[in-house]
């Protein structure tokens, strides 16, 4: 087996331990690799191993590598284990002005933290007859990130955007800090799952707001246990 391949199974066990501990289905949490640190070659074992939901958080790494596996999946179409297509999520900070380029590759932006970003996706997603999924980028560890609306803002925001017929608000996502310490973690993904229960009992988005994307290489079993629908591992799948 290769060592990518090895690493995911790797993966796979803890997850599945975790979501035993949590009493949830393995089902119930999707695991996306983000593939930043890497290129085509590589990609194309993740998905030899069947996983279709891909990250990247640069539009034009995003671009290259999506080029890449398109044509991987066009030379391939029809052989086993090679599936009709793969999804790209942008999970990283994203330029109003590279909008139009990232919607060209991926129907999914987990990292939406403004207002006028939205407006932005929208209208291009409008343009090139598109609707692709958001999720609102909060910030749960209060000071210490760039990036992600306080979890005070993320109720309104959520309410701005299901106002936007060419988006679908499908949840939040967030990022732990940088810490060893698994209770400050914790606390952290416990804090939004708070507002994405909030966000669902007042109404404030649609019966598609369904998803918690929380959990990287370091921490993605403690998401597991604190709701994550959706996990973002990089490092440990490609640098072991
Ligand atoms: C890089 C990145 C990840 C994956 O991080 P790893 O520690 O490599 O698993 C997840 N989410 C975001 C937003 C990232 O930028």
């Amino acid at each position: 087996m290769s060592e990518i391949a090895d690493r995911l199974e790797k993966i796979e066990q803890n997850i599945c331990a975790a979501c035993e501990r949590a009493g949830r289905t393995r089902e119930s949490v999707k695991l996306v690799v983000v593939t930043k640190t890497v290129g085509t070659e590589e990609i194309r074992e993740v998905i030899q191993q069947g996983y279709t939901d891909l990250g990247e958080s640069r539009v034009q790494h995003l671009k290259d590598v999506a080029e890449g596996v398109d044509e991987y999946l066009t030379i391939n179409r029809g052989r086993s284990g090679v599936p009709a297509g793969v999804k790209w999520h942008m999970i990283g900070h994203l330029q109003r002005n590279k909008v139009k380029k990232a919607l060209k590759y991926c129907s999914s932006i987990q990292s939406v933290d403004t207002l006028r970003l939205a407006e932005e996706i929208n209208t291009n997603a409008g343009k090139q007859g598109l609707r692709p999924d958001v999720f609102i980028q909060v910030n749960c560890s209060g000071e210490s990130q760039k990036y992600g609306v306080p979890v005070g803002a993320a109720g309104h925001l959520a309410e701005q955007i299901e106002t936007m017929g060419n988006l679908r608000l499908v949840g939040l996502m967030t990022m732990a800090p940088l810490t060893k310490d698994d209770g400050v973690i914790r606390s952290c993904f416990a804090r939004a799952r708070e507002v994405f229960e909030d966000i669902r009992r007042d109404g404030l988005a649609g019966s598609q707001f369904r998803h918690l994307s929380m959990g990287m290489s370091q921490d993605y079993q403690i998401a597991v246990e604190e709701g994550a629908t959706v996990l973002r591992v990089g490092s440990a799948i490609f640098a072991g």
